[in-house]
């Protein structure tokens, strides 16, 4: 059984980020830029400009009555300051020539033509140009693009962008007992609940799900859709058929075809993870349980996802944490236990840690890591966390 350093950095050695294309500004959320170092061509702002509404003055005719020589408005040029007089300007209008000072309207006692003003330091409630970018600096934006990159990456006047094509990742779930959610349910059978739930969890991790129908337990179907999918995506992800069942034909299609890379991590869940080749792409294969699919989608994927867009590791804040609860495990394998943690970064157990419990995966907000050799945690103990949701 390989540990989960092995099996990640095999698995990470078969990764290869995807083409670049160009794409307009308004379609780049989420996406990864290409280069994440963006040149400024001009300074942002490009223009000092006022952060007030108020007064354009030259600080040194300050305190005192000035006339009133003009306006400036946002988005034209101003007129020149004559001396001694002040400019009416509102908030984002440009600077005029010779003043180095605004004073806020709220400060300032307008009458009769003139404008009663008090002392100012030079440069108050000025955005002076360059003061957020300096022309010729780089912007580092590594990661998906999120609103607060956009506004960026808009500011230094990119129309479109050069981002990663977004890896297309095949969902193949097996099972003859499941069923789409919302069909009636026969005898021994289950709803399908891992298609809906992997596909979530590929767009959160910057990839496009592709999710053809559910395989049958049959050696050729499964072929089949292996053929299929692999034709079609950058990563097939399989659910189901990679343990030691009869009927476990993910596995031994595979073994079959002689594309195996490695079989079983030691981990806690998802022991019978399974990565391998199928026609030139790369397939991961993952546990049935549907916990088990989701964190080893979480522990494995993701990364995998992400390295496809050209990103390292997984995405998620790892702090330490204290756990307020004894949970035993497999003193063989290193376990990922769902917990609940609070802003006080203390964890506690989010509810039964079968592989099948969904509920308490749902409950969670992060992963408990739990080290090979032992054989509970402690209660009080620290431990590292992987934050797969929001701490509350
Ligand atoms: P397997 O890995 O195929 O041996 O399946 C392990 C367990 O997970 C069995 O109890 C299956 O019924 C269940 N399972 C497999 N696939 C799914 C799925 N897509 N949704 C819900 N449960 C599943
Ligand atoms: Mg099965």
């Amino acid at each position: 059984m390989l540990s989960l350093e092995a099996a990640l950095d095999r698995l990470l050695a078969r990764a290869h980020p995807t083409s670049a294309e160009t794409v307009a500004l308004a379609d780049a959320h989420g996406r990864v830029l290409v280069d994440p170092d963006v040149l400024a061509r001009h300074d942002v702002p490009p223009v000092a400009n006022s952060a007030m509404d108020g007064w354009a003055v030259r600080s040194g005719d300050l305190p005192g009555r000035l006339p009133i020589g003009g306006e400036a408005a946002a988005g034209g040029a101003p007129p020149a300051l004559v001396a001694g007089a002040a400019v009416r300007i509102m908030t984002g209008a440009p600077l005029p020539a010779g003043a180095d000072t605004v004073v806020p309207i709220e400060d300032a006692k307008e009458e009769g033509g003139g404008v009663t003003l008090p002392a100012a330091t030079p440069g108050t409630h000025v955005r002076p140009a360059g003061g957020d970018t300096r022309a010729g600096t780089t912007v580092r934006l590594d990661g998906p693009l999120g609103p607060a990159e956009l506004a960026v990456l808009a500011s230094l006047g990119a129309g479109s962008v050069a981002v990663r094509r977004s890896p297309v990742v095949a969902i193949v779930s097996t099972g003859d007992e499941l069923v789409a959610p919302g069909e009636p349910l026969g005898p021994g059978q289950i709803y399908d609940a891992n298609s809906a739930a992997l596909a979530a969890a590929v767009r959160e991790a910057g990839g496009r799900p592709l999710v053809p129908e559910r395989i049958a337990d049959r050696a050729d179907a499964v072929g089949a859709a292996l053929d299929a999918a692999t034709a079609e995506a950058d990563l097939v992800v399989t659910s189901g058929g990679v343990s030691v069942g009869r009927h476990d034909h993910v596995r031994a299609v595979l073994e079959v075809g002689g594309g195996v890379d490695f079989w079983r991590v030691a981990v806690q869940p998802g022991k019978p993870l399974l990565v391998a080749e199928h026609r030139g792409t790369t397939v991961i294969g993952l546990p049935g349980n549907p916990v088990s699919a989701l964190v080893t989608f979480e522990l494995f994927v993701r990364p995998y996802v992400r390295a496809l867009l050209g990103l390292a590791g997984d995405g998620r804040a790892h702090p330490r944490v204290t756990m307020a609860d004894a949970a035993s495990k497999d003193p063989q394998r290193r376990a990922f236990l769902r917990v609940r943690v609070g802003p006080d970064l203390v964890a506690r157990s989010a509810g039964g840690q079968g592989s099948a419990q969904l509920r308490p995966l749902a409950d969670a907000n992060a992963l408990l890591v739990v080290p090979e050799g032992e054989a509970a945690t402690v209660a009080g103990a620290a431990y590292e966390a992987i934050l797969i949701g929001a701490v509350g």
